[in-house]
């Protein structure tokens, strides 16, 4: 984007550079109503063609009628800053797009809008010290205000960039003539760019609300077949426990009860987890963590773990430097480790090793863990924080599990401010979390 914008302190004042006064004074041309007729009739022809050309026609007409050096029309607009500026929408004669937009408050432009009226300027650069960069130089310019309704759409201008050429009377009347109908189809482009959008935007909340409608229904159907299959199995269990009488087949289908019983609580916690924190409904509690203490108890369970497992496990202390500590929920915090490690320690094979590494890093604190697993294609890895997804294949020892730990892990860790990631490589699987020394307040 291309803005006039430097500024110095004018030499002269605005009284000087604006010469509208002169117009009744200066003799005017003669009209060549053949030229006007001829432009107007070629304008009429054009009026179903695209607002882009209708403008340029304008522009074009305006210079050729007034003999000008160039010609233009600029519209009223306002940065995403609130800013009001006006945009070079169709140009002819010397210059280029490179000055596109231009400051409403210090500009010929916005001094023709403040008034209301057309003004002419002489030499305008010594009081707009801000146009001393534009080349070919203005000798004089003629702004016309483009009204709809009294209000301001922007304006049309035409300027000479040579000592010999003033503009008159009759200037003034093939610009005042062409202003209203550069006012009456810009307001109506306007009217159909704004439907336009407005119809845009209405189809593409009703194509939102459609995608939501059907991932809603998806889910609906994967929760129902996840509910169903640890319920299948409990109704199979008890049905063989009322006709078995072998106390050890009694042990196993008791077994298989308490398991699947424990699927199905596991399973609605955490449907009911990532609901709570869908709604918000889950305040953060934010505390001080001292990392050393606190990691080394949460560190203890999956030792024993992964032991049982014949798995190595490390936790790698790298906090070098302090501080030792972290504002964040202690909770919610240990909930994601806890996710993360028994991932680890589900996914990592008989031998295997796991290492939990905690470091700082410049934005906050890293926990990091490092497992060796199956590989995961790199496809799976874009998928592996979505609701019920597991890698195909990446449970080999069938340690079971719905694909919704990662998805939860990744909702917590985004609540707590911070970032989530997994890799895989060389036959490790890596997943990192960053969170912030202190949230955002
Ligand atoms: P849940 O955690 O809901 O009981 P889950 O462990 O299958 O089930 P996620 O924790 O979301 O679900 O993990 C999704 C998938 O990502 C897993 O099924 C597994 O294939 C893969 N995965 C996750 N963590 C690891 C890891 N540390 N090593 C190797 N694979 C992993
Ligand atoms: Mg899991």
């Amino acid at each position: 984007m291309n803005l006039i914008t430097s500024q110095s302190p004018s030499p002269v004042t605005i009284d000087e550079v604006l010469i509208t006064p002169e117009l009744r004074f200066r003799a005017p041309r003669a009209p060549n109503l053949e030229a006007e007729n001829a432009a107007l009739h070629s304008l009429v022809k054009q009026m179903t063609e695209a607002p882009e050309v209708i403008m340029q026609s304008f522009v074009t007409i305006a210079m050729e009628l007034c003999q000008a050096g160039s010609a233009g029309i600029s519209q009223l607009e306002s940065t995403t800053c609130g800013e009001d500026v006006l945009r070079w929408i169709a140009l002819a004669g010397a210059y280029d797009q490179q000055y596109r937009l231009i400051p409403r408050n210090f500009s010929l432009c916005g001094t023709c809008l403040e008034r209301g009226t057309p003004q002419l300027f002489y030499r305008p650069e010594r009081y707009f010290t801000n146009f001393q960069q534009l080349r070919p130089a203005i000798i004089e310019a003629l702004v016309v205000p483009l009204l709809v309704n009294n209000q301001p759409l922007g304006t049309i201008w035409i300027v000479s960039h040579d000592e010999e050429r003033r503009f008159d009377a009759e200037d003034l009347r093939i610009m005042s003539s062409l202003a209203d109908f550069t006012a009456a189809a810009l307001s109506q482009s306007q009217a159909r760019y704004a439907a336009e959008a407005a119809a845009q935007r209405e189809q593409l909340a009703r194509t939102e609300a459609e995608q939501a409608n059907l991932a809603k229904d998806e889910f609906l159907a994967i929760v129902s077949h996840e509910m169903r299959t640890p319920l299948t199995n409990i109704k199979m269990a008890l049905l063989m426990l009322q006709t078995t009488s072998r106390d050890e087949r009694r042990d196993r289908y008791m077994q298989i009860l308490q398991s699947e019983c424990e699927k199905e609580i596991g399973l609605v916690n955490n449907l009911l987890d990532l609901q709570r924190l869908a709604i918000g409904a889950d305040p953060i509690a934010w505390s001080v963590v001292q990392l050393p203490e606190w990691l080394r108890l949460i560190g203890e369970t999956y030792r024993e773990q992964a032991r049982l497992h014949q798995q190595s496990f490390r936790v790698n202390f790298a906090l070098a430097s302090k501080p030792y500590t972290l504002v964040t929920d202690a909770a919610k915090l240990e909930r994601i480790l806890r996710e993360l490690l028994h991932n680890a320690c589900k996914y990592t094979p008989v031998g295997g090793k796991i290492t939990l590494t905690v470091r700082h890093t410049f934005a906050g604190v890293e926990f990091q863990v490092d497992n060796t697993s199956e590989e995961i294609p790199s496809e799976a890895l874009e998928r592996l924080f979505e609701k019920f997804y597991r890698v195909p294949g990446g449970d080999p020892r069938k340690q079971g599990g719905t694909g919704l730990g990662l998805a939860l892990a990744q909702k917590l860790v985004q609540l707590l401010g911070g970032q989530i990631q997994a890799s895989h490589q060389l036959g490790h699987t890596v997943v990192t979390i960053e969170l912030p020394h202190q949230p955002e307040t």
